[in-house]
């Protein structure tokens, strides 16, 4: 077991703090207020290949090994101040381009993959519905067989970067009677495809800089050419991507807790009562070594699972427990932070307010705590 990071490693770190400080973290506050998407910082962090990361450089990508892009994304969690913008990357990236990257053909890469990892498209999966959002597999949204390919009906709901979109990877039922088991098939849909509209477009508590929507598949044909892997691949690809997705968001949530540390340290040795700093007072040096406990817990457990990717044959498991212990300990940490800062952690103007806000949702995307505390139940064979 070796825990160094390689000097190729904290350089990549490096340049994405360095970047995210000097190109992202601008006006933040204002574009939450306002709910923009800012379109143009998406760009700027495609140019950085945080949009491919993972992905082979013949295709545009970073070129990055799995700890190499958990440790990307730990760097952009803590560098970028915009949780919606590090948000919608990382949904582009872990639960889009790179299913399309390990399932599609070769001939599919070829033609989306650059696009994907040069931030000219904008990628989104979409398989929750209004009906059925913990049972993901028990859909409503259909794909029948037409001519050379599928029409597609339903409604997909809370898609991140739904309205942005330009590719979305689409789950539907083909066969009511397999379900789960080989019943529900991936589907890439261009988004100018005719039937295709976004219904809605949500206004949340957080992440408001990430742009949630209700999208309608309304008679859409789908030829042949545009499922991904095969009919019936739907639950291995997703179960596939959501391993991906809950240990690089774990990852930009180290990133976010190691910077709230950092502002509460400064903080609490700063501010004064009854003639000394904040931190010397037990109970509060006490809350953040708690903090700084979780932290590298977190830290761990992501690591662990980024170490098991396309190795460890249970690291749906690992996945399930990062993603629970980490998102859970984001929420205690920003809720900790925002109380030792007292009514400044409130105010806008000191962005912990904006930080709890956009952690909040961290126990509900990607499977909720519950969802993942099933799945560690079932390799527990409870
Ligand atoms: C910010 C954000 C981004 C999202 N992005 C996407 C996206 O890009 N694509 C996409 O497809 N979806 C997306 N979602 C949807 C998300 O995956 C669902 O919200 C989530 O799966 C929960 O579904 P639900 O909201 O319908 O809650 P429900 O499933 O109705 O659950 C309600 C409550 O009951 C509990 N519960 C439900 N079933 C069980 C069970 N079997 N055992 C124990 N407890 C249970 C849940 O844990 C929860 O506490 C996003 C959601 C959010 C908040």
């Amino acid at each position: 077991m070796n825990f160094t990071i390689s000097v190729e490693q904290k350089a990549i770190q490096l340049s994405i703090i360095e970047f995210c400080k000097t190109e992202l973290n601008n006006n933040v506050w204002e574009r939450d207020k306002l709910n923009l998407f800012p379109r143009d910082l998406w760009h700027k962090c495609a140019g950085q290949k945080l949009t491919g990361l993972a992905i082979g450089t013949e295709y545009g990508g970073a070129g990055l090994d799995p700890i190499s892009t958990i440790l990307a994304m730990e760097a952009f969690g803590y560098g970028c101040e915009d949780g919606g913008l590090s948000f919608s990357v990382a949904a582009h990236l872990f639960a889009t381009v790179i299913p399309i990257w390990k399932y599609a053909s070769e001939e599919q890469k070829s033609k989306l993959l650059p696009s994907l990892c040069s931030g000219k498209k904008h990628g989104a999966n979409a398989i929750t519905e209004d009906e059925n959002g913990s049972d993901v597999f028990n859909m409503n949204t259909t794909a029948i067989k037409h001519n050379d390919g599928y029409i597609l009906n339903g409604t997909k709901t809370y898609i991140t970067n739904g309205s942005e979109a330009d590719t979305i990877l689409v789950y539907a039922l083909t066969d009511k009677e397999k379900g789960f088991f080989g019943g529900i098939t991936p589907f890439i849909i261009d988004t100018k495809t005719n039937g295709f509209s976004v219904e809605k477009i949500f206004n949340k508590m957080g992440l408001k800089t990430c742009i949630m929507s209700q999208l309608k598949f309304d008679n859409v044909f789908v030829p042949k050419e545009n499922i991904l892997n095969h009919v019936g691949s739907g639950a291995t690809i997703f179960s596939y991507s959501m391993d991906w997705e809950r240990i690089g968001i774990a990852a930009l949530h180290v990133g976010v807790m190691q910077k709230l540390i950092e502002q509460v340290i400064t903080f609490a040795q700063n501010r004064q009562s009854q003639g000394e700093s904040l931190s010397k007072k037990q109970v509060i040096a006490h809350r953040i070594s708690d903090m700084k406990v979780r932290l590298e817990a977190s830290r761990l457990l992501t690591y662990k699972a980024a170490a098991g990717i396309e190795i460890d044959k249970s690291n749906t498991l690992n996945a399930s427990i990062a993603k629970v212990f980490v998102s859970e300990s984001l929420i205690k940490t920003a809720t900790e932070t925002m109380h030792i800062f007292g009514a400044k952690g409130y105010l806008i103007e000191y962005d912990i307010e904006r930080t709890v806000r956009d952690s909040l949702a961290s126990t509900i995307y990607s499977g909720t705590s519950e969802i993942q505390r099933n799945i560690i139940s079932k390799y527990l064979e409870l």
